[in-house]
């Protein structure tokens, strides 16, 4: 397992700086974001440190999408929220502040203000074909 003696995360997942956890396996690490967007936002980390999610090894992956399952049920019933959001930053301008991959599991209920911004653009059939050739060739 790779750490990094100077990630937060990483510590965090040690124990060695406290943390409200909730959940913790061989893989996984989960505990209370210190600045809520809502009551109950969790934060879930796997172990091992990686900065973005494709740097993650596939079995640390699996078991980030394992925790989820198993703790949005258990949001949902504590904090009465029907619905969340499962939110993951990967690099600096999509907003990830902690280079630890971390998902964000954010309880949502009616009203709650937080808004859901999603100004979709349009694609055009010709783009589309260009660009999904470009990817699919990568991949
Ligand atoms: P991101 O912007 O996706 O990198 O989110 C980082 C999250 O980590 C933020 O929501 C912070 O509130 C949260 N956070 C940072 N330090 C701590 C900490 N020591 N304990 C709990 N949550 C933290
Ligand atoms: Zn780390």
């Amino acid at each position: 397992m790779s750490t990094d003696p100077d990630c937060i995360f990483c510590k965090i997942a040690a124990g060695r700086i406290p943390s409200h956890k909730v959940y913790e396996d061989d893989h996984v690490f989960a505990f209370l974001d210190i600045n809520p967007l809502s009551e109950g936002h969790t934060l879930i980390i796997p172990k091992t440190h990686a900065v973005t999610l494709d740097q993650l090894p596939a079995d640390s992956l699996a078991a980030c999408g394992l925790a989820v399952k198993k703790i949005a049920p258990a949001l949902v019933k504590v904090t009465q929220c029907p619905d969340w959001n499962l939110l993951q930053n990967n690099g600096k301008l999509a907003g990830q502040v902690v280079m630890h991959v971390h998902f964000h599991l954010i309880p949502r209920r009616e009203g709650d203000g937080l808004g859901f911004r999603w100004p979709a653009g349009k694609l055009s059939a010709d783009r589309a074909t260009e660009l999904k050739t470009a990817i699919i060739e990568k991949i």
